[in-house]
């Protein structure tokens, strides 16, 4: 169980898993910030889970953003327990097809934007506390066509590394999750292409995509005293998708776009 009373901040808290995750610490006493690309949307989620929350515009690639963000959560609720970065995005694309703005893009907000979560939330937050990131599945297992979001990811693993050694000192916790597919807005494109979720899958031993709130379980656990003893992992977390290989996305494209053209 998280422990009540801790003031968290969700980065890209307003959507999909890090909504899930306000949620669930929100409903276990947590007083919950969330932040959000989207200032509206973040507000409005605020209001939704009621007293002890807020909700907050930043743009996670940003660090003059994020400075302030940290900095006014700390003014306002004292000593900031955990941090949650669930701010993604992804361009699909071959790597001889893909613009160089659209793997910058994805390299700014999943991987900088994680330096930056973790750089400033240990700036603000109390000795003891903990840091998850969402990393993925596709940090560790390739995917034709997400060679910016693999490399984005894989790179929040070193990441969760090398923070750990460095914050152990002052006992605050660096741990990622490794989501596979999961149904969010994030992945409602991939829905649309006949065949890949099913692709997927069959990839996946326990034969199911997941859902936000399966993941948002694991990134309380992560928060709470249970995990007390572990720094600098990442917990695999879809299905047992990481025992086989993953969908090739580009051919699936390929597929629907003869297809529709046949039948044009
Ligand atoms: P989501 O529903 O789209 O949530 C992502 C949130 O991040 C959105 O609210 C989005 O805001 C926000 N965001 C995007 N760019 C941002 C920026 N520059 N600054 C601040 N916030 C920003 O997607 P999700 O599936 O829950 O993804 C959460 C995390 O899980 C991401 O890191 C993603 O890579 C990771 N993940 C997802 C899956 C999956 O299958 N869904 C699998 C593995 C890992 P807008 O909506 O306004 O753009």
């Amino acid at each position: 169980m998280s422990t009540p009373g801790q003031t968290t901040i969700i980065i890209g808290g307003a959507s999909g898993i890090g909504w899930a995750t306000a949620q669930l610490l929100a409903g276990r006493g947590n007083t919950v910030i969330i932040a959000d690309l989207d200032g509206t949307a973040a507000g409005t989620r605020a209001t939704e889970l009621g007293a002890n929350t807020a909700g907050h515009q930043v743009d996670v690639t940003d660090e003059q953003a994020m400075r302030t963000l940290f900095d006014t959560v700390a003014a306002d609720h004292g000593p900031i327990d955990t941090v949650v970065d669930c701010a993604g995005i992804s361009h699909p694309g071959t790597i001889a097809d893909l613009s160089l703005a659209d793997w910058k893009a994805t390299v700014d907000v999943c991987l900088t934007g994680a330096f930056l979560t973790v750089k400033h939330a240990a700036h603000t937050m109390r000795d003891g506390g903990s840091i998850v990131l969402v990393a993925s599945l596709n940090g560790r297992q390739p995917g034709v066509g997400m060679g910016a979001y693999c490399s984005a990811k894989a790179g929040v693993l070193m990441l969760t590394e090398v923070a750990a050694m460095e914050l152990a000192p002052r006992g605050i916790r660096v741990n990622a999750v490794n989501p596979g597919f999961v149904h969010t807005p994030l992945t409602h494109g991939a829905t649309l292409v006949p065949g890949l979720v099913e692709e997927y899958i069959e990839n996946t031993p326990l034969g199911r995509a997941g859902t936000p709130a399966d993941v948002a379980r694991t990134i309380a656990f992560l928060t709470s005293g249970d995990t007390g003893w572990m720094t600098g992992a990442a917990i695999d977390l879809n299905g047992g998708a990481h025992t086989m290989r993953y969908p090739n996305i580009v051919e699936r494209v390929a597929d629907m776009t003869a297809t529709s053209t046949d039948t044009a």
